[in-house]
């Protein structure tokens, strides 16, 4: 099984993707914490990465598209993936199909985590990331049990640096102008879902688990 898990800055992507990949059993991959990782480490690659992460603009694609491509020819994802924040323009999904044709892999579903964008500045002001594991909080609409500890590993949670509102309106307006178009784009394959994501964490999650037990059959 491939799930792509789409949506805007904020929706709950890796909120879900948590969830998602625990109940059906499918490795997480989300270009984010890929990425994250890489410029923690000050590889050639998370170097490259940070002057446009810093600024809310998206990485150059044949960079995005190596590292996918790399990522998912590894032994790991023959359970079963789910991709999060990849991809982000028709160019990245276009790679993508080749990518899962060269690996004999089929696309089984798009679902689109859909927020309005008034609710998603205070949604990632207000997220906290666990610097261990990458779980993921919100100081208000959905605490850890202890503040500023992750439930799952004791990890220390911190705010990202992309997380402030000027670096939002940005990426929102990003996400508009470039990743938008996608939704056309799997519409017209047929493979597009879109769930309500303004609602509890809980009910968004149920509808999606809804949708891919369908698809599984
Ligand atoms: P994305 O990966 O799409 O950027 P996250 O999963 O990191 O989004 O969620 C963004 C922030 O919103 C986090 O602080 C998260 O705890 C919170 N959040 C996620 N889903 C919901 C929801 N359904 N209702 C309220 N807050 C949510
Ligand atoms: P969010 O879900 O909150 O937008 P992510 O963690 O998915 O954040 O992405 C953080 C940043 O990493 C993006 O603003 C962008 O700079 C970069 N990034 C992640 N995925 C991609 C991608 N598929 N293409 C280009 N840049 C990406
Ligand atoms: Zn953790």
């Amino acid at each position: 099984m491939l799930v792509i898990l789409m949506g805007p800055p904020g929706a709950g992507k890796g909120t879900q993707a948590e969830r998602v990949t625990r109940e059906f059993n499918l490795l997480h991959i989300s270009t984010g914490d890929i990425l994250r990782s890489a410029v923690k480490d000050e590889t050639s690659l998370g170097k490259k990465a940070k002057e446009y992460m810093d600024r809310g603009a998206l990485v150059p694609d044949e960079i995005v598209i190596g590292m996918i491509r790399e990522r998912l020819a590894k032994p790991d994802c023959a359970g079963g993936v789910l991709l999060d924040g990849f991809p982000r323009t028709v160019e990245q999904a276009e790679a993508l199909e080749h990518v899962l044709k060269d690996l004999q892999l089929k696309n089984d579903a798009v679902i689109n985590v859909d927020v309005a964008a008034d609710e998603l500045l205070s949604r990632l002001t207000g997220r906290r990331v666990c610097r261990n594991c990458s779980s993921t909080y919100h100081i208000k609409f959905n605490p850890p049990r202890v503040r500023n500890i992750c439930d799952h590993c004791s990890g220390e949670l911190y705010q990202r640096s992309d997380d402030t509102v000027e670096t939002v309106k940005e990426r929102l307006d990003v996400y508009s102008r470039q990743t938008l178009p996608l939704i056309e784009f799997y519409q017209r394959k047929n493979l597009y879902h879109a769930v309500d994501g303004a609602r509890a964490i809980d009910e968004v999650f149920a509808d999606i688990s809804a949708h891919l037990q369908k698809t599984k059959g």
